[in-house]
């Protein structure tokens, strides 16, 4: 396939959403790997203590191993973090070892708490390491890792699974975007929903995603992920399914939804927040 287009600046996308399992980490990967084998940079920053991404993306994540903690920590610097994945050229990953399960807490009593990432992650030193995407994968809270993600970002994805309870949270998490917004970072915005986990056979997976769309409009990728037994499969090989069987259904449904955000670049979604009075 011929290579994607770059965006005119990195793109640093957060992939949020405190409910676990509707498909942030396999998302995260998938994308980022979609993204990577046509042609663009790609840094995955695994902010998950669990540090599913990691293994997904073939990286050292051992105990020990620099990581988003050292991050986190201002340890090191992003450059001294990156280690390549295995399998893309230009795809990149700095992992999560069990060292940030602890974070949480310890963030707590730090300077700068909810702007640790943001100060170390910058466009033009991103730019300058041949980085067009960053995907921070988050956690299932709203703590102090996914608050940093979301001050760091520029844009949020949420991952919404077809299913039952599907929105259950979403307004929480828009409740607390939008905080963020008036607080913390007013240039994020709320880009991308992306519908996973889609079973075409019920009838539930159609009324969700439906309802998803009227509520989100066009921020809903038109790309809906379907429900694979194989993309579930592709981590135990330290995979994604990108690799694991690239003709699949799920591999080709990320690979259009990774055109299809790239194809997003420079739109504006506008923020959720009323803008901030210049006094
Ligand atoms: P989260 O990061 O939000 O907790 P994951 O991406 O880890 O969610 O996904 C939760 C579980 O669902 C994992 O076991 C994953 O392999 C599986 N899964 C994710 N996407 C799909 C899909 N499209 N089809 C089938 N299983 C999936
Ligand atoms: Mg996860």
């Amino acid at each position: 396939a011929p290579a994607l287009p770059r965006p005119a600046e990195p793109r640093i996308i957060t992939i949020a959403n405190q409910k676990g399992g509707v498909g942030k980490t396999t998302s995260t990967v998938n994308l980022a790997s979609a993204l990577a084998l046509r042609g663009l940079g790609v840094l995955v920053i695994d902010m998950d203590p669990q540090g599913n991404a990691s293994t997904a993306l073939g990286v050292d994540h051992r105990e020990g191993t620099p990581s988003s903690y050292e991050l986190l920590m201002w340890e090191y610097a992003v450059e001294d973090l990156i280690q390549k994945s295995p399998h893309a050229d230009h795809l990149f990953c700095i992992p999560a070892t069990i060292d940030l399960a602890g974070s949480e807490i310890e963030l707590v009593g730090l300077d700068y708490r909810e702007r640790r990432l943001a100060e170390v992650l910058n466009k033009d030193d991103l730019a300058s390491l041949g980085i067009d995407y960053v995907f921070i994968d988050c956690p299932p809270s709203l703590g102090l890792l996914t608050v940093n993600a979301m001050v760091a970002a520029s844009e949020v994805l949420i991952p919404i699974q077809c299913e039952y309870y599907a929105l259950e949270g979403v307004g929480q998490l828009l409740r607390n975007v939008e905080l963020i917004q008036q607080h913390l970072n007013p240039d994020l915005a709320i880009s991308t929903i992306m519908l996973t986990m889609y079973d075409g056979r019920t009838k539930l997976a159609e009324q969700v995603a439906g309802e998803v769309r009227r509520h989100f409009g066009d921020r809903v990728l038109k790309t809906v992920i379907p429900r694979s037994v194989k993309v579930s499969e592709a981590p135990g090989f330290g995979m994604t399914i990108l690799q694991y069987d690239a003709g699949s259904r799920g591999a080709l449904a990320y690979l259009d939804a990774a055109k299809e955000l790239n194809t997003r670049s420079g739109l504006s979604f506008g923020n959720e927040a009323e803008p901030h009075e210049s006094t």
